[in-house]
């Protein structure tokens, strides 16, 4: 049983570290360009203030290579971006261990909010690359554990890491328990990888075989049908004997590919044809079932959009992970952007999507509503349907009876 946020009792007063995932895309002028993230924090921040809690949060942001980097990667404009969704005074501390820190602390009421800097910047220290946050150390995971006295983890996008801010805390607090967010994901993915409900239809796009091979082969286990797009499926088109001109491929998984579409035969779907042109460019696309000499494919073709469409037809479980074309160039998103259409248009389907790209086709076409689950950490979630065991997750579990 993992331990989560409704059974822990008496927060009045009590300090709650909060890990929560705030790691969101910027733009190059510095802006936030998708707040789904910090939309799906809301939930525990809102739990906690009303049971009068003292609210830390922790993040990370990015990858903190650099002093340079802790210029761009502040969590401040998160902070700023929290308090104007939320209306609440959000209270910033550009620290995150430290005197400024501790007094901050010291001074917090009940049921207010506050952010700490990036838990990454203690990845670079005094000019070196120690990755005390990211190698879990233990004095850092101490020393926060230390700054309050209950600890929750809502941020799923971390939990295939064992990071000094997820793992590390937990490890060293009696008083935790998962997240809302954290327990909705869970709860979720558990539909589809534990008890999906047949026709259970999984698409699996993406850039390469040998990133998701073992999702692929999980998936190929427990769905019914699983449908394979994006540059992956030109690793399968080779294996089939189909020209793939210069598309992106796997060379040394194209056996592999070979041995899934034979074990397979009735159960793997790859792409039937392909949006093509010369080069790496957002040019108008040609069309056809194999990619010529000369070319490279970027999207899947119409034929291909039909037959998933006719594949979701009768679906009532659809997992999606991974766009199906190169989804940076508006004239190689249609496949993708056709796939979540199909799929927000239907209706007494659990439908969850998961991974960057896809994530933010849903929503930037406004189509999130329409899922049952937008999932937020792509990662976390692939390696929770392969049937690993997450560390940040696991700390959380307890022998006791559900309360
Ligand atoms: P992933 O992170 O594995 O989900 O892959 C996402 C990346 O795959 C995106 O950057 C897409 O541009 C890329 N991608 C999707 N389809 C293709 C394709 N046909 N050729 C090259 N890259 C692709």
């Amino acid at each position: 049983m993992i331990k989560n946020l409704k059974s822990l009792k008496n927060l009045e007063d009590k300090i709650v570290l909060t890990r929560v995932d705030f790691n969101v895309p910027f733009n190059d002028k510095g802006e936030i360009t998708d707040i789904t993230r910090i939309k799906g924090a809301l939930p525990t921040i809102e739990y906690l203030r009303e049971a009068k809690a003292k609210i830390i949060l922790f993040s990370h942001l990015g990858r903190i290579t650099s002093e340079e980097d802790k210029k761009t990667k502040s969590l401040k404009p998160v902070a700023k971006k929290l308090a104007e969704i939320t209306g609440y005074k959000i209270i910033f501390v550009p620290k995150n261990r430290g005197e400024l820190v501790e007094k901050a602390i010291r001074i917090l009421k009940p049921g207010e909010i506050l952010m700490l800097e990036n838990t990454r910047f203690q990845d670079f220290v005094d000019g070196k690359q120690v990755n005390y946050e990211s190698k879990n150390n233990d004095e850092l995971a101490t020393y926060w554990s230390k700054l309050g006295d209950v600890f929750v983890n809502d941020a799923f996008g971390t939990a295939h890491r064992s990071h000094a801010s997820n793992v590390g805390i937990a490890s060293k607090m009696e008083n935790k328990a998962i997240g809302l967010l954290m327990e909705k994901e869970i709860n979720f993915l558990d539909k589809a990888v534990k008890t999906p409900e047949s026709p259970f239809v999984a698409l699996v796009g993406g850039a390469k075989v040998s990133d998701k091979i073992d999702v692929i082969k999980s998936l190929l286990e427990k769905a019914d049908k699983v449908i394979i797009g994006g540059g992956m499926a030109y690793t399968f088109h080779k294996a089939q004997g189909l020209s793939i001109g210069n598309s992106l491929v796997e060379e040394d998984k194209v056996e592999l590919a070979k041995a899934l579409l034979s074990t397979y035969k009735d159960k793997l779907i790859v792409a039937v044809d392909s949006a093509y042109t010369t080069e790496f460019a957002d040019n108008v696309p040609e069309y056809g079932d194999e990619v010529p000499e000369g070319n490279m494919g970027l999207d899947i073709g119409p034929k291909s959009i039909e037959l998933i469409k006719n594949e979701l037809e009768n679906a009532k479980t659809i997992l999606w992970n991974g766009p199906f074309g190169v989804t940076e160039f508006s004239n190689f998103s249609k496949g993708t952007n056709e796939i979540a259409m199909t799929i927000a248009e239907k209706d007494d389907v659990i439908s969850i999507v998961g991974g960057g790209d896809s994530v933010a086709a849903v929503v930037s076409m406004g189509l999130a509503k329409e899922f049952s689950h937008v999932a937020t950490g792509g990662g976390a979630s692939l390696e929770y349907i392969e049937g690993k065991v997450l560390p940040g997750i696991k700390i959380f579990e307890t022998t006791e009876e559900k309360n």
